[in-house]
């Protein structure tokens, strides 16, 4: 799953379009040219998050807009540079498709609108970026996938921490054999949940509760950090039910996962504290990341016996200014145009979604339920 070799790669952006068949002009022109992307639904993380980080890219650009709000449509494009001709709604959507500068569609929509949005664009005959998690059911993942292949498009999940320096890093350690042999993966991932009327709190529009929205980080975690599909999971859920914000979606969810290799992966996720910390124990140590998986301030412990050092974040091979998220962009972007796959493909978001339905499974029936391979 985790490749460290690729991984290099992505570190090393824009330094190899080694086995190129076309000549060098035209290579050089292939390259000047960046890499367009839609980005559909300007909310919290396509406006708020998204947008902002074009300007640290190196082969991708904003170039269009989708929203059902023209008037802040408008005002973005503006702030942006992007014409309001490339200004699009959920309604006229599918004529992006004549629109030759937009190569990607990013979609930052609730959960429930992924697949759809996502096979039209793929019917457009445009590239996909998808946020987290990936779909509210594992048969809308595989239509998904199945579309973006038949169109002959790349799909990739909005997985950002698979670009983010200490994360790589203490995957590396532990690729590196520094903490010896892996027994044991720990992530306790939670926020604050707010109003009961987000869609967020909507079975129907998220798929599920903190499981589905930031439980999801602990486990893809659980198997970047070991490098191992689970093959067993064990789930128990605590909701307060008379809490009007979890009368569809759950609370707290705690899931064990057994891992091939011995190794036991213990999860927390919840919508009722504020928590996001990975541990990951060996024989002769530990790496601990904490904050793990948040915006900023990631840290990295790496320790052994009852010490512990913190390690600042890796710069070898990042360009000055790189952001996980201008790493995720131009790594979609380097694939289209080096015709490779993604690190984190489609599959990689289905197979989270099948351990999450799992779980679910798991809490509801009250026994481990197995995972095929
Ligand atoms: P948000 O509510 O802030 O934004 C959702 C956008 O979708 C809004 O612009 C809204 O107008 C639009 N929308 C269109 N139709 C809608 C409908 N019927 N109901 C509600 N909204 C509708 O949500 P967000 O936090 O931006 O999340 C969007 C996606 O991004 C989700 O998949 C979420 O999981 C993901 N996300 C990822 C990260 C990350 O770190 N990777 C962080 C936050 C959110």
């Amino acid at each position: 799953m985790v490749d460290l070799n690729r991984r290099g790669l992505v570190l090393a952006a824009g330094s190899t379009l080694a086995a190129s068949a076309i000549g060098a002009p035209a290579l050089a022109a292939a390259q000047d040219r960046k890499i367009g992307y839609a980005i559909v639904g300007l909310g919290g993380y396509g406006l708020g998050i998204i947008i902002p980080q074009f300007k640290n890219c190196q082969h991708s650009r904003l170039v269009a807009l989708v929203s059902g709000d023209p008037a802040k449509a408008k005002r973005v494009a503006a702030e942006y540079g992007v014409p309001e001709t490339h200004i699009y709604n959920y309604q006229n959507y599918d004529s992006i498709r004549n629109n030759p500068d937009i190569d990607v569609v990013y979609v930052c929509l609730p959960v429930s609108m992924h697949a759809e949005y996502t096979i039209r664009a793929a019917r457009a005959g445009k590239h996909v970026m998808c946020e987290k998690p990936m779909a509210v059911s594992s048969a809308e993942c595989e239509a998904m996938i199945a579309a973006c292949k038949q169109a002959g498009k790349k799909l990739m999940i909005g997985y950002r921490c698979h670009f983010e320096p200490n994360n790589l890093e203490a995957i590396r350690r532990a690729r590196a054999g520094e903490i010896g042999k892996l027994r044991y993966f720990r992530s306790e991932h939670g926020f604050v949940a707010g109003n009961p009327s987000a869609w967020r709190l909507k079975k129907a529009m998220s798929g599920g509760g903190s499981l589905m929205d930031i439980g999801i980080y602990a486990l893809n975690a659980s198997r970047y950090m070991t490098g191992e599909e689970p093959v067993s999971v064990y789930a128990t859920e605590r909701t307060d039910r008379s809490d009007p914000r979890f009368r569809e979606v759950e609370d707290m969810i705690e899931f064990e996962l057994e891992f091939p290799s011995g190794v036991l992966g213990s999860c927390m996720s919840m919508y009722s504290a504020n928590r996001n910390q990975i541990l990951l124990m060996g024989d002769k140590g530990r790496i601990e990341l904490e904050p793990a998986t948040s915006y900023q301030g990631i840290r990295l412990r790496v320790g052994s016996g009852m010490g512990e050092a913190v390690t600042p974040p890796p710069t070898t091979g990042l360009r000055a200014g790189t952001t996980m998220w201008a790493g995720q962009l131009d790594h979609l972007a380097q694939c289209i145009r080096q015709n490779r796959e993604p690190i984190v493909p489609g599959e990689e978001g289905l197979r989270d979604i099948r351990i999450i339905e799992a779980i679910y499974q798991s809490a509801r029936e009250r026994r481990r339920v197995a995972l095929r391979a």
